[in-house]
């Protein structure tokens, strides 16, 4: 007896097994019989196996006496498929970002304790994303049985029809291969879903004419979860869905049989349940009945970025700013990333602003993108690169408004004024990032004698320079903004109006609403400030009184 005949591995002619032996157990093994579940990475070995797909159940049969994995239950698939992946030192969640010290070792755990688990974290922090990457943990495909709504076992068939025609068909039962996209079901739990949506419904029409019982599960019209059934069930906001239907989850998880309409309909299913919620729903009493509180094995709470590096970072995979253009490649300085991720940070720390539904990653993917849209505008207009700058961050306000729940305050001040703030304070923080050690008086004093530079929202960047040179030591610092003295003019160009806008937002200079600049209004130590002025003269020291500079 070879170490690899449990699981019997093609051998070459000089008996080594073929492919990958990493990790094969080199130990008695039970045999199949007793033991069918195999490891993966046994099934890594035995590639012949793998890649047959038997078409009848008498093939299937054969194929899993020869090794072909087959698993108890769905969570020891995917138990089975993360233990190789850990061994083989695979990324386990590929874009998933800053949640490697935090949520993924969780994760981890939660899958190796085949739990149940929840996702407890406000709206844009990936969690919808984890529960998807949870599909590349599943075999490729699986053999069911053609037809079957609830995906049967064609060597285990579940549902009545399934057996009866394994009961005739034996070994010629047909056999489909189902891929792991379709196993995996998710679910926006709102308070209008029904029993019926979630797990089905009798129909007593189909009854009648088969002189079935009612409760017979051929009488069952399947709702989502049994069609997902060998498979992965995601439900989004589990605390909006009603209190019934959380019971019949929970009889579903607990007993495998729920009651329809009164009838008692047994339903033994094989389901990964997952879900997510806001925190505050989920821990609120009552909005979770307690019995499906403990059914559910982990809950695992996610966050937004910690750094705004990882931020940035995430932003950049998601958002589509790499894009054809006739006008060339949109160019995105890195300040004008920073100032962007900033104004998330900055609105999640906003006392203005609903921190129970919290502010999502998506505020600056969608901002940034159109960021590059207004450059790639302005590119266009003028027969220039695109280079972004502060104007294209002005430009992106219709993507940030709509991203945070207002408090009362906020209201008050309105949606795009507590926007233009927070670009503000972002453009302020960012600013003194970069500028904190460079020489930005003369600038200061040129504008504080009475000078004053109006401009445009779309005009050429050649012009805009010729403007910035009245300044005296204006295009001197731009190379403190990471830009080469001998840039390109569009580039220059940005880094100009990143240092007026960081001189107007660190209030060393004025400027009015339409990007003109002057001396700062507050420049006579005598004036006193006016008394109506909102509280967000506080720049830069940030709301809730926390300096947060750099991350
Ligand atoms: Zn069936």
């Amino acid at each position: 007896m070879t170490a690899h005949s449990h699981c019997r591995i093609q051998q070459d002619d000089r008996g080594l097994p073929t492919g990958i032996a990493h990790a094969c157990l080199p130990m008695e093994w039970p045999g199949p019989a007793e033991m069918p579940v195999m490891t993966r990475s046994c099934m890594l070995e035995s590639t012949m196996v793998t890649r047959e797909q038997p078409l009848t159940a008498g093939a299937l049969r054969s194929a899993v006496e020869r090794g072909l994995p087959r698993y108890p239950t769905v969570k020891d698939e995917l138990r089975t498929n993360l233990i190789a992946k850990l061994q083989s030192g695979e990324p386990l969640f590929p874009g998933i970002i800053g949640y490697d010290d935090t949520v993924v070792p969780q994760l981890i755990n939660a899958l190796l304790s085949k739990h149940n688990f929840i996702l407890l974290g406000l709206r844009g922090q990936a969690k919808t994303r984890i529960l998807r990457s949870l599909v590349d943990l599943l075999d490729p495909a699986i053999p069911v049985v053609p037809g079957c709504e609830i995906h049967d076992d064609p060597l285990a068939p579940l549902c009545s029809a399934c057996r009866a025609r394994a009961g005739v068909e034996g070994d010629d039962l047909p056999v489909a291969w189902l891929a792991r996209e379709e196993r995996y079901v998710e679910k926006l739990a709102t308070p209008d879903v029904t029993i019926a949506d979630m797990l089905g419904d009798i129909d007593p029409i189909k009854a009648a004419r088969s002189g079935l019982q009612l409760g017979d599960d051929l009488t069952m019209h399947y709702g989502l979860l049994p069609r997902a059934n060998r498979g992965i069930f995601a439900i989004n906001e589990l605390p909006d869905l009603a209190g019934k239907i959380q019971v019949g989850l929970f009889n579903i998880l607990q007993e495998g049989d729920v009651q329809i309409k009164g009838y008692p309909v047994r339903l033994r299913l094989d389901v990964m349940m997952a879900f997510t919620a806001n925190p505050e729903d989920y821990t609120a009493r009552g909005k979770i009945i307690t019995p499906l509180k403990d059914r559910i094995g982990s809950e695992i709470r996610t966050h937004y970025a910690a750094t705004r590096h990882q931020a940035m970072a995430i932003t950049e995979q998601e958002a589509w700013t790499d894009r054809p253009s006739p006008a060339g490649a949109v160019q995105v300085p890195p300040y004008v990333r920073e100032v962007v991720e900033e104004i998330a940070f900055q609105a999640r720390a906003e006392r203005r602003i609903d921190k129970r539904s919290g502010v999502s990653q998506r505020l600056p993917i969608t901002a940034i993108e159109n960021v590059a849209s207004n450059a790639e505008r302005r590119a266009i207009i003028n027969r220039e690169t695109p280079v972004a700058g502060m104007v294209d961050v002005h430009a992106a306000l219709p993507s940030i408004t709509g991203k945070f729940e207002l408090e009362y305050e906020g209201e008050l001040r309105g949606a795009d004024n507590l926007a233009r703030d927070l670009i503000r304070a972002a453009v302020a923080n960012v600013f003194i990032g970069y500028f904190e050690n460079a020489d930005t008086r003369s600038v200061v004093e040129w504008f504080d004698a009475g000078g004053a530079l109006q401009l445009e929202d779309s005009g050429p960047s050649a012009r805009l320079l010729e403007d910035a040179r009245q300044v005296p030591g204006l295009l001197e610092l731009v190379p403190t903004a990471g830009v080469d003295r001998k840039a390109p003019g569009p580039a220059r160009a940005s880094a100009v109006t990143f240092i007026l806008e960081g001189l107007y937002a660190t209030k060393k200079i004025s400027r009015s609403d339409d990007r003109g600049y002057h001396a700062a209004e507050a420049s006579s130590p005598r004036r006193p400030r006016a008394a109506a002025e909102p509280s967000f003269e506080d720049v830069p020291q940030m709301p809730g009184g926390k300096k947060k500079y750099y991350n």
